[in-house]
């Protein structure tokens, strides 16, 4: 099909029948997200942003965008990779995003879970199958990742985190939310998260939050970016990936589902910031982080690890 706004041939088609060539769709992507940015005030002059990459091509399609939207402006701009140690994954990821990086002369800051913590995730995940801590890879790995880069983020003055993160994954973790019943975890969601704002969190912010995992996908290829499809070994043990593809077999039949999903969850989103901002938050009694309970998430975790860490092979 030709393009909508000039001759030449599309490769992409919108949910609402019209295509768009090379050159058009990076105007409508781009637009699109610069409209994200000053809607929700995502970014503000000078503001320093650090970028979590995985080497996936959702992130690195996001540091390339920003890069190219801060390097020349007032502010400061960095990327950060972690590492968890998962053997024949994570270490060719991190590959292509540092190689990414150094073609572009982008600053990136490299921490793994080995050192931070102490153990790899696949360290973890064996010594939680062994013991029965009832330790699911992804938890460990979002909870470890997420304290990490909040904790680095402040260490070095950064007052956002920016992720890669699309339409699709936030579908995705609103059904996941709930269907778990899990309200307090839904007010944490949307392009700016968090519930209150806190000085022991850096904001995180979503540029990509209203493209779609197929507008990423074609983005980040427009813009050389190399798509690859190595994947995690646990990814078979996420919840997710089910979530996953019931929506996408929903948005087969009837398409727009999942725009529908985010939309009318940002409706109820301020009802449910505002009930859950007067939930109390604590510091943690071991790392001082903010935290619902008096001890946060990671620090149970290494909690539970700590006594077996000596056992590991
Ligand atoms: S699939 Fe799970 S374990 Fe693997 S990188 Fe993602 S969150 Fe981590
Ligand atoms: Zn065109
Ligand atoms: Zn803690």
């Amino acid at each position: 099909m030709v393009c909508k706004d000039c001759e030449n041939n599309g490769v992409y088609i919108s949910l609402s029948g019209r295509s768009l060539c090379p050159r058009h769709f990076k105007r409508y992507f781009e637009t699109k997200v610069m409209r994200t940015i000053k809607k929700y005030d995502l970014l503000r002059y000078g503001e320093k942003v650090l970028v979590a990459c995985s080497g996936g091509k959702d992130s690195t399609a996001l540091l390339n965008f920003l890069w190219n939207l801060i390097k020349n402006k007032n502010g400061g701009i960095a990327a950060i990779s972690v590492d968890e140690g998962i053997a024949g994954y994570r270490d060719i990821k991190l590959r292509g995003i540092v190689k990414f990086c150094e073609e572009r002369e982008i600053l990136i800051h490299i921490y793994s879970f080995k050192e931070y913590y102490g153990f790899t995730l696949d360290e973890a995940v064996k010594i939680s199958k062994e013991n029965k801590l009832d330790l699911k890879p992804c938890y460990i790995c979002g909870i470890l990742r997420r304290n990490l880069i909040n904790n680095v983020a402040k260490e070095l003055g950064f007052s956002k985190v920016a992720t890669g993160h699309n339409l699709d994954d936030e579908a995705q973790t609103i059904m996941m939310n709930y269907l778990r019943g899990n309200p307090s975890l839904l007010a944490r969601l949307g392009p700016k998260t968090g519930v209150v704002s806190n000085e022991g969190f850096a904001q995180r912010i979503k540029p990509f939050y209203f493209c779609t995992e197929k507008e990423d996908t074609i983005y980040a290829l427009l813009n050389g970016i190399e798509v690859d499809f190595v994947q995690c070994p646990y990814h078979v043990e996420n919840y997710r990936l089910e979530i996953r593809d019931f929506l996408n077999r929903l948005e087969s039949t009837i398409p727009g589902v999942k725009h529908g999903l985010v939309n009318n969850f940002l409706r109820i989103l301020p009802l449910l910031k505002k009930e859950f901002s007067a939930s109390r938050v604590e510091r943690c009694k071991i790392c001082g982080n903010p935290s619902a309970k008096n001890t946060c998430r990671a620090c149970m975790i290494k909690m539970k690890l700590e006594p077996f860490l000596k056992r590991v092979d």
